[in-house]
């Protein structure tokens, strides 16, 4: 069989995604806004991990307006645990552009999606071909891999070079006349169950009769392995600081990382700078209450939690009194949820009330 442009690749495909697809959430109404909520989750993070944080987002904002209204905060605390924060706000920007500028309705050309804040060509093509049935490609990571093997091309994953083929061959492929999102959808799936980054499984693949790589007896050796970005080694203390009930969090600052998100008072004990070196004056750290590890990027995380004291707790709204049944409703950071997580039992060994009466409150000015 001649891969290049091959007429049967398609059939061969979408029969094969019409038996094995997988019943995901986001698969049962195929709306301009259920899609993009579900390919901003799915950027960076496995889809196993966004089920749960996709229906909770889409009861809570089930619709553009409601986002666009909503409290950043609000928005924030949906998202908390999913990382890459950044995303989230420009989400929430982008349904504010959505309902300020076009009523509400989302564009259905690709060049206008391009101009919305956050939406790049993968985004753009997803939501034309899956929402609009648009004979536009598209090119994640599994759409580079399945074409780097079908094709046997030259290129590191993720290179300049290799996408650009790839995107090439996604334009040329696509449906013109009906079908697209379908197809699109169908090379991501086939990339997620059959070919797979390590272990191909080529018995069971609908094109293993055309695979170039496949034929020469490497499909593993397709795309050639990227440089990694060599990992960061980071060591944090965080202090555990309650009182009747109710935890000491922090608010980080405005620009960086992990913007405006919640966290316990932590400081960095060596210099990555993925922290403040200092907590303001008046914290004590005592004794050790655990250990944990995190991952961010690529900075590998040590954090010692610590019990903590402080005699006067510095003021502003950026400081708050939390009580433990109110932590979850924050926008907190995903090492922080994963730290309160840890400490709960701490807490409750120590007889804190799970669920306190008293409200949140901010340290006042
Ligand atoms: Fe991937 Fe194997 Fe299918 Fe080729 S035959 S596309 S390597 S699963």
């Amino acid at each position: 069989m001649r891969t290049r442009a091959d007429p049967r690749l398609r059939p061969l495909l979408v029969r094969w995604f019409r038996a094995e697809q997988r019943a995901l959430p986001w698969r049962t109404r195929r709306e301009p806004y259920r899609v993009w909520i579900s390919e901003a989750m799915l950027q960076q993070t496995r889809v196993a991990t966004v089920i749960p944080y996709y229906e909770r987002f889409l009861a809570r904002f089930p619709d553009i307006a409601t986002l666009a209204g909503a409290a950043e905060e609000d928005v924030l605390a949906h998202w908390s645990g999913l990382g890459y924060y950044r995303r989230a706000r420009t989400l929430h920007l982008t349904a504010r552009r959505i309902v300020e500028q076009h009523a509400g309705e989302f564009p259905r050309t690709r060049a206008e999606l391009l101009e919305l804040p956050g939406i790049g060509p993968y985004t753009a093509g997803a939501l034309a071909s899956l929402a609009f049935d648009a004979p536009e490609p598209l090119v994640d990571g599994n759409v580079e891999r399945v074409f780097a093997r079908l094709f046997a091309l030259p290129g590191a994953a993720g290179s300049t070079e290799l996408r650009k083929r790839v995107w090439d061959l996604a334009a040329e492929l696509v449906p013109r006349a009906g079908g697209a999102g379908e197809w699109n959808e169908a090379l991501m799936e086939l990339g997620a169950l059959v070919c797979l980054p390590r272990e191909p499984r080529c018995a069971a693949c609908p094109w293993a009769g055309a695979c170039a790589a496949r034929a020469l007896g490497r499909a593993r050796d397709f795309p050639a392995p990227k440089a990694r970005k060599l990992g960061v080694e980071v060591e944090l203390e965080a202090l555990f600081v309650e009182r009747g009930g109710r935890i000491l969090l922090w608010r980080r600052p405005e620009q960086g990382r992990m913007a405006r998100l919640w966290e316990l008072p932590t400081r960095e004990l060596g210099s990555q700078r993925l922290f403040p070196a200092r907590l303001p004056t008046g914290f004590r750290a005592g004794a050790e209450l655990g250990r944990l590890r995190h991952t961010i990027t690529h900075h590998r995380i040590r954090l010692a939690l610590r019990r903590g004291q402080i005699a006067v707790p510095p003021r502003g709204a950026d400081w708050r009194w939390v009580p433990w049944g109110e932590t979850s409703a924050l926008a907190l950071t995903g090492m922080a949820r994963k730290a309160l997580r840890a400490l709960r039992p701490t807490a409750i060994l120590r007889g804190t009330p799970r669920s306190p009466p008293s409200k949140t409150s901010e340290c006042r000015a």
